[in-house]
């Protein structure tokens, strides 16, 4: 073929070809811009070693891209449709695993054994389903298998969300879930012209390196997990009274509250989404020492 799948006269043809009508209901945005997809392919830094895991490869624009590149790709695909339509426009690579599944309900630990991808450097590159981006962002996230990074198209918003600081509007427990675990970057934002069809929304490619210094600071993310989302449920309301309702039933809650507050020199009215990370940590650890 004498253009690549992403470029618009291709896409265009094979849109055509089968009759396909983007499904809404699965977020199906399919990218028609070489450099768009240059560019998500550059932030991925893929070595010719590396395994690459896909979501939702769609037309196989992305998918295209990626087999030229690493070793290996796997691509996941919930919808059926374009089974047959990716095998036939990618028969030409022999480093492409394609998965009729949902990426939600992907068995990370036995993928890896099957696979035999222990000791591999593994990464995920994507142009997301936008309806499913948060599940699938903390799906990998919390997989108990070994990532090293993240290349994901979402929208900006949520892209926003995960890079944003303290004192920030858009910093909550997203932004505190995502930077436990990795450095976030957004790379880039793509105008919604680079789709078809165009989303409604606009969209960023956002990097995650999944190292981060404050991870072997948790025992237990699940509890850890729990207190962030009730330190940020009322995002306007004063630390104080969201750890009154987190901790209602405890006995005593409010002079051992107090006792946390003044260990760590806080006022009743510092606000959740003033505290860093390791402020956060430090809380949780004060808290469970004075209430156990
Ligand atoms: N990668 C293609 C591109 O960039 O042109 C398509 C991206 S499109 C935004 C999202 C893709 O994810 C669609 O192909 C859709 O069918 C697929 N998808 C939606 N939900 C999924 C799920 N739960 N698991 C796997 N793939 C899913």
């Amino acid at each position: 073929e004498k253009y690549d799948i992403a470029d618009p006269i291709r896409t265009k043809a094979i849109l055509e070809r089968y009759h396909l009508q983007a499904k809404k209901s699965l977020g199906q945005n399919f990218l028609r811009s070489p450099e768009v997809i240059e560019e998500i392919v550059a932030s991925a830094e893929i070595q010719p070693t590396d395994i690459v895991l896909e979501v939702g490869p769609g037309i196989g624009a992305l998918t295209q891209q990626l087999a030229k590149v690493a070793s290996q790709v796997y691509a996941f695909e919930i919808d059926q449709n374009l089974i047959p339509i990716l095998e036939a426009n990618l028969e030409d690579y022999d480093n492409l695993t394609l998965l009729n599944q949902d990426i939600l309900k992907v068995d990370w630990r036995k993928f890896w054994q099957e696979q035999q991808l222990s000791g591999r450097t593994v990464k995920v590159v994507a142009n997301l389903p936008y309806y499913i981006t948060t599940p699938i962002l903390l799906q990998l996230l919390t997989a108990p298998v070994k990532f090293t990074s993240f290349v994901l198209m979402m929208q900006k918003e949520v892209a926003q969300r995960l890079g944003a600081q303290p004192g920030h509007r858009e910093y909550g427990s997203l932004s505190v879930a995502v930077q436990l675990r990795s450095q976030v970057e957004v790379v880039q934002t793509v105008p919604a012209q680079a789709f078809v069809p165009q989303p409604k929304v606009d969209s960023a490619v956002v990097r995650l390196r999944l190292e981060s210094p404050w991870i072997k600071e948790i025992s237990d993310f699940l509890q850890f997990q729990t207190f962030v989302q009730a330190v940020f449920r009322q995002k306007r309301k004063n630390l104080w009274n969201n750890l009154n309702v987190y901790l209602a039933g405890q006995a005593q809650v409010k002079p051992k509250l107090q006792a946390v507050f003044d260990a760590l020199g806080y006022e009743h009215n510092v606000r959740a989404e003033q505290l860093a990370l390791p402020e956060l940590i430090a809380l949780n650890q004060q808290i469970q020492t004075e209430f156990n």
